[in-house]
């Protein structure tokens, strides 16, 4: 074992740890991306961005870009030479990107990680399996599993599009007096639209989300659960830490967990969930990412959840997750964004 300079000996260091100066590609240009390409860069370790934009907010921090289609293989093929380990920033990415990049260079999480996480139907089977609540659900392929399922499942309830989806896009609140070929139409209609999802419309006390991070070890690492209210289906607020009572936040720190470990994740897994009036958490989304709902992290926290993202899927060991204030979050949609002198 080598010497160290100081006279001790240098702790063994795993094959799977990436040492500084590595680089980290990162799937997705979005802000998310930026902000974890910022986190890489503060320990030392260089991102190379692949999305399909030019001049993507990612893109502009780091100086190693591929700008390119998602399914153009011969640029995957000379990304994944360039860079020492892929992860992505959101996850509606293709799967048979994922799926080629794996062949080629580690991947963290893995390709059965986000297979799952792009699919509200095949997320609820996983959670169910591990035994963990969820709204009651039926996938939904055609006029007539809607008709059944809604009969199954009962009014009020929302008809979503399966994959692909996000913010409320795709969904449809069904009513008692909604008529069911509208929204079937609606849904069928939208952009995004693949098969869909009939979920029981929880009446929820309020919606509050869990980010844990796992490390190539299996160490979990969780931050509190925050309480997040949304504007029209978006993320509006959050707020650090959610105010539930301790065996709520216990209950929703140990789905968040059971989930990372049942998908034996490497990265960081954001769990949305809602509390209902009588204490019960019901998993809604999982997001295998960096999450709006942690920015406040940056701010609050010993490891902000960007570090703790590329720690894990650098393979160091995770930060301490502790919170040193309560925090809140606010997100600039549209057009508030002009009030950004007024907030600063
Ligand atoms: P989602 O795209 O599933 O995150 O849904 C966006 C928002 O719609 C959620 O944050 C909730 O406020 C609301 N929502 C989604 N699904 C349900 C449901 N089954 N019951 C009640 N509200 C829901």
């Amino acid at each position: 074992m080598a010497a160290w300079p100081t006279g001790l000996d240098a702790p063994p260091v795993r094959d799977d740890v990436l040492a500084p100066g590595a680089v980290i590609g990162i799937l997705g240009g979005g802000q998310l991306g930026r902000m974890s390409a910022l986190a890489a860069a503060a320990l030392g370790y260089r991102c190379h961005i692949y999305c399909p934009e030019r001049d993507s907010p990612a893109g502009q921090v780091t100086n190693l870009a591929t700008v390119a289609a998602y399914e153009d293989e011969a640029a995957l093929a000379r990304f994944a030479a360039a860079v020492d380990v892929v992860t992505f920033e959101f996850e509606n990415i293709p799967y048979e990107t994922v799926r080629t990049l794996d062949d080629l260079v580690p991947l963290r999480p893995r390709a059965e990680v986000l297979r799952i996480c792009q699919d509200r139907v095949l997320e609820k089977d996983f959670c169910n399996r591990l035994g963990i609540p969820t709204a009651p659900y039926a996938k939904v392929d055609s006029f007539d599993d809607l008709t059944r399922a809604v009969d199954d499942i009962g009014r009020p309830c929302v008809l979503k599009t399966a994959r692909l989806g996000y913010d409320g896009k795709g969904q449809a609140l069904i009513e008692a007096d909604t008529d069911l070929e509208k929204a079937w139409r609606a849904m069928t209609g939208h952009a995004a639209a693949g098969l869909g999802i009939l979920e029981g419309f929880v009446d929820f006390q309020l919606e509050i989300s869990v980010i844990v991070a796992r490390a190539a070890d299996g160490t979990l690492g969780s931050y509190v659960p925050v309480e997040n209210r949304h504007r029209d289906h978006i993320l509006d607020r959050t707020l650090a830490p959610a105010r539930i009572a301790p065996e709520v936040a216990t209950r929703a720190e140990e789905i968040a967990g059971g989930l990372a470990d049942g998908l034996a994740l490497i990265g960081l897994l954001a769990v949305e969930m809602f509390v209902t009036e009588d204490g019960q958490v019901l998993v809604n989304e999982l997001a295998p990412r960096p999450h709006n709902s942690g920015h406040w992290t940056i701010d609050a926290c010993v490891t902000s959840q960007f570090e703790q993202f590329v720690r894990a899927v650098a393979g160091l060991p995770l930060g301490a997750t502790v919170r040193h204030g309560d925090a809140e979050m606010q997100n600039l949609l549209g057009d508030e964004i002009a009030r950004w002198p007024e907030i600063l």
